[in-house]
């Protein structure tokens, strides 16, 4: 087992926490094959049964990205009353932490416009991550 200490000599970098990252727990996206599956394994609070309801939202599909991140399809209400629908397709790091995403350019009308942008996002759609883990990563831990 690496030391944090260890870890800090190695890449020069110091967090004051101990998230996911930090303790090199990746949050296995690699063995999604459900989408009941992904809340379980993201971090925070954003697929939590709580926030989905509070949100009408939906996870409709997914696809897995280059180094165990994953894309996520979701669906929600476009207002309180939940009359209509907006799409989305969020991103999530091999540790769960979901990417930084502009709310207003990343929203459609439609599943099949946001199915079309998830096929077309690179495979290296997450890599500029900064969550811990993933610097700790690219500083060769
Ligand atoms: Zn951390
Ligand atoms: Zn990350």
């Amino acid at each position: 087992m690496t030391t944090n200490q260890e870890i800090e000599k190695v890449t020069g970098l110091e967090f004051p926490c101990e998230c996911r990252g930090c303790r090199g727990y990746s949050a296995d996206l690699d063995s999604v094959w459900d989408t009941s599956q992904i809340p379980n394994k993201v971090a925070g609070h954003y697929f939590s049964e709580s926030t989905r309801r509070f949100f009408h939202s939906r996870i409709n599909s997914f696809r897995h990205l280059a180094g165990g991140s994953l894309a996520v399809r979701e669906s929600l209400a476009g207002d309180m009353d939940n009359t209509y629908r907006i799409h989305r397709v969020v991103l999530f790091c091999r540790y769960g932490t979901l990417q930084d995403y502009d709310i207003h350019v990343n929203r459609y009308n439609t599943g099949a416009a946001a199915t079309k942008i998830m096929r077309a996002l690179p495979d290296d759609a997450v890599n500029s991550c900064e969550c811990h883990g993933c610097q700790l990563d690219k500083a060769g831990r």
